[in-house]
């Protein structure tokens, strides 16, 4: 009939539409490699800040490891200047910094590890011991270990015991 009725069995083609939609699809990839590219390519300014931050991030890497490489060595020397405390001047009385925090992890029993302050070295190395943990009491675990008003006596009585009880595997974590 008329014209107004067959314009939309006219219309556009499956094939034709496919083909426009791939048109606007292509330009767009278009668009975006393009953006992409300019976002790749840094300006001659951009660039130079670049490298900039780059020489910067090496120089503190470098840095942090020097650090790292004294705080060791300090650590070293720490450990063998120290025996493990403190004699006063005056008195000639001998402190040892042997202190340590009870750990109560779930389902393991509570242990708690002697760390001596000052070098910083844990009884398995000192005194050759299998594991740095010490089991804690029921007491312990309530009260802390205190191992600030252990005397030296005391420490080497419960190394002692340590040696001929070692701490079980399951207790090394
Ligand atoms: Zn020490």
């Amino acid at each position: 009939m008329s014209e107004e009725k067959q314009q939309p069995q006219v219309g556009i083609s499956p094939d034709q539409l496919a083909s426009i939609l791939d048109a606007i699809n292509n330009r767009s990839d278009e668009r975006m490699i393009k953006f992409a590219q300019e976002l790749r390519k840094p300006t001659p300014e951009e660039q130079a800040k670049l490298d900039r931050d780059l020489a910067k991030t090496k120089e503190r890497a470098l840095a942090a490891a020097r650090v790292a490489m004294a705080d060791e060595e300090g650590k070293k020397n720490a450990a063998k200047m120290c025996p493990h405390g403190t004699t006063h001047e005056g008195t000639g009385v001998f402190k040892h910094q042997w202190r340590a925090q009870v750990h109560t992890p779930a389902g393991e029993r509570a242990y708690y590890i002697p760390r001596c302050t000052q070098c910083g070295s844990t009884w398995d190395t000192v005194y050759g011991l299998p594991s740095p943990k010490v089991v804690a009491t029921q007491d312990q675990m309530k009260e802390g270990v205190n191992l600030d008003k252990w005397s030296v006596n005391d420490i080497h009585r419960v190394v002692e015991w340590l040696k001929l009880n070692p701490v079980a595997e399951e207790v090394t974590a």
